[in-house]
């Protein structure tokens, strides 16, 4: 029996029971001290992104790709097309409509074992490379995106993937064959006053006689409903033989103590089984810590390398979706004399959803074939990649609306309703939107991605930005920091790609792998003058890194495009390849430039001031005109913790 259909309108923060747990003193200092903490420092591996944000084109890292191992592949295709008969059955409209994935398309895809897509053979699951997985997310998340964002958060996110990359032989033979069977599973780092900064953490693992007592709030976890095995954060208090600090465990859903509170209703993926969950007095077993204490945030960390590559797998889906809808009306639709794809003001979008359709799927393949290959280190790509993915389509969905006209921001079953092909346009618009601010958003992305691209100079500079470094100390930092730019600035003046015929293994495609090289070491050069600037103070230049960062990934975007067009030279589509590589590296390159420019031309300092001054209440006078808005209600709801007072909403499909 399921409970979705009970009444659920308590509000979480109900129970009443002792005083709220106030979020814990974090600072700005402290809650970086955290990030900094969980971040890997180490690069074992070679990284194309690393070098790329360094001023060196490292295309020999990435081209050629590396090459699917054949019969691994062979069994992926079966499963795909099994895949693609099952998605072809499921009614995407009743999801949207009933807002729930029916029980039935559940069942089938666990008797296809596409909960265990990412679970290795021998523990019961099909062990798809990561280029396989994105690609079954991809066709799933066409007949409704709240099928593929219940098996990326499964397995990219949930039980499976900290487990492979962290858990014991134990835990794996505990667990994993259960996910692969079709148990489901979900990820809980949020909760009210945690969102993109860990460091406020409250839900607490308390240490007990063989195990821990978990007691918190967990917000927004996606499955959560649905789940009966779920990666908890929380922090473990240290204390004699605990090193405490921020846990990953993984915990039975049905234990007693764990409520599902809620279940979340948002602007898309309507079927998304997304929860709230209290957990009060749950014991833990010591044996189901993922890792070790205090490895928590390094885990969720980590596992997001390569699970960040499963949602831009679905926005090359919505492109391939767009740029199919695109196609079609546009050439049908007549305004004016003409098809409208004949009016240039829609050629150009329809060429963007083309030409960024293809770029982004050149980025996601390589950053899967390279993932799987495990050759390199793929951090920066993959999250560039995500980062890029998720604004791209969001564009690419916005623009295929405009191109619509009035059916663009018509329902499907209202367009149905009036004899019109159904198509959800403005569905897809709003599915995509959670991706920019799920798994990192962008803002996050940008500083994360930064962080990387500025450390070679954040290293070299150490003491000298360290404000709490002595004057001697930092005397001694310059000297040395003077030292090595006098090395390296210099290699950064001259490049291959200031050689006409330089990177002629690309054809056509020459000019753009040129640019590519000059870019990169433009990007330097301008991070070292911020630097010299700024020194310390260049973190908070966000809207600066912001730019460095999307400079680098256009730069990254157009070298895959080059590298997937050569790889596939010969082929049966190869001139449209050629044609449609060429463009993207246009249009990248376009939005690169305009990016330099805005460098050290934009109004980022005035609009600090602004935004300080907006809070400030200075022009509220603007808000006029208005109803106010509703006085009741908390922004962040205040959690207490305690026995749930509401009726618990979890789901069981089977
Ligand atoms: C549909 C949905 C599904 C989700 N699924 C899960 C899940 O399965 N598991 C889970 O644990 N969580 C999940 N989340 C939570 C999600 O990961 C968070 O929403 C996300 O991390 C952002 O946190 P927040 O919403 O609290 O925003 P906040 O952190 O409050 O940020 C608000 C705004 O400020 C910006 N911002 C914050 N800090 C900085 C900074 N230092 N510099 C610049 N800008 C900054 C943010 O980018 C954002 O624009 C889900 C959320 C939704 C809506």
């Amino acid at each position: 029996m399921t409970t979705t259909d009970r009444p659920q309108a308590t509000p979480v923060q109900s129970a009443p029971v002792d005083e709220p747990v106030a979020p814990p003193g974090v600072d700005e200092r402290q809650a970086r001290q955290v990030a900094e903490a969980a971040r890997e420092a180490d690069w074992h591996k070679p990284s194309f992104g690393k070098e790329l944000f360094l001023g060196r084109l490292r295309l020999d890292l990435i081209d050629p790709p590396p090459v699917p191992d054949a019969q691994r592949a062979a069994r992926a295709g079966e499963f795909l097309d099994r895949l693609r008969e099952f998605a072809s059955t499921v009614d995407g409209a009743r999801i949207e409509r009933d807002a729930r994935i029916p029980d039935e398309v559940l069942r089938g895809l666990a008797e296809l074992k596409a909960f265990g897509m990412k679970v290795d053979e021998k523990y019961g699951g099909l062990g798809l490379s990561n280029l396989d997985y994105c690609r079954a997310l991809t066709l799933v998340g066409s007949a409704n995106p709240s099928l593929s964002a219940l098996l990326s958060a499964h397995q990219s996110i949930g039980v499976p993937q900290p487990l492979k990359l962290f858990g014991s032989e134990e835990q794996k033979q505990r667990f994993l064959p259960r996910l692969a069977g079709g148990e489901v599973s979900a990820f809980l780092l949020t909760e009210p006053d945690v969102g993109s900064d860990p460091a406020r953490l409250s839900t607490v693992a308390t240490p007990v006689d063989g195990g821990y007592r978990l007691d918190g709030v967990k917000l927004w976890a996606t499955n959560g409903t649905l789940a009966t095995l779920l990666v908890v954060m929380a922090q473990v208090p240290r204390s004699e033989g605990h090193r405490g600090g921020i846990t990953a465990f993984v915990v039975e859903a049905d234990a007693p103590g764990v409520t599902i509170e809620r279940r979340n209703a948002f602007m898309g993926l309507r079927g998304l089984e997304n929860s709230v969950t209290r957990f009060h007095d749950v014991f833990v077993p010591a044996e189901n810590v993922i890792g070790r204490e205090g490895m928590g945030l390094k885990i969720a960390l980590t596992t997001l390398n390569t699970g960040r590559l499963s949602l831009p797998a679905m926005c090359v889906g919505a492109g391939k979706w767009c740029l199919a809808v695109a196609r079609r009306w546009a050439a049908e639709r007549v305004q004016w004399g003409l098809p409208v794809a004949r009016h240039e003001a829609v050629a150009k979008k329809i060429a963007f959803i083309a030409a960024t359709t293809y770029g982004l799927e050149a980025m996601l393949d390589l950053c899967c074939l390279l993932a799987d290959d495990e050759r390199n280190d793929i951090r920066i790509e993959a999250a560039l990649v995500k980062l890029y993915g998720s604004e791209m389509a969001w564009l690419m969905a916005d623009e295929l609306i405009q191109i619509r006209g009035g059916r663009g921001y018509e329902t499907a079953e209202s367009l149905a309703a009036r004899g019109e092909r159904a198509i959800n346009a403005e569905q897809v618009l709003r599915d995509l939107r959670i991706n920019r601010i799920f798994e990192g958003s962008t803002e996050i992305m940008h500083l994360f991605i930064a962080r990387e691209a500025v450390d070679a100079h954040l290293s070299v500079a150490g003491d000298i930005i360290d404000p709490e470094a002595t004057l001697g100390r930092k005397a001694r930092a310059g000297a040395k920091a003077g030292a090595f730019y006098a090395r390296w600035l210099p290699t950064l003046a001259v490049g291959k790609g200031q050689n006409p015929g330089a990177f002629g293994e690309y054809g056509p495609l020459a000019t753009h792998a040129r640019y590519v090289e000059r870019a990169s070491r433009k990007l330097v050069r301008e991070t070292f003058y911020a630097m010299a600037r700024w020194q310390g103070k260049l973190e908070r230049k966000q809207g600066f890194l912001g730019r460095v960062v999307d400079i680098g990934a256009e730069l990254f975007a157009m070298s895959a495009a080059c590298v997937r067009a050569r790889a596939e030279a010969g082929g049966p589509d190869s001139a449209a390849g050629q044609e449609l590589a060429d463009l993207f590296c246009r249009q990248a390159r376009l939005r690169a430039e305009a990016l330099f420019d805005a460098l050290w031309d934009n109004t980022d300092a005035l609009d600090v001031r602004a935004a300080r001054r907006v809070v400030d209440g200075r022009y509220a006078f603007v808000e006029e005109g208005i109803l106010p808005l509703p006085e009741e209600g908390a922004w962040v709801a205040e959690w207490r913790p305690g026995p749930s007072t509401v009726e618990d909403v979890r789901r069981r499909y089977r």
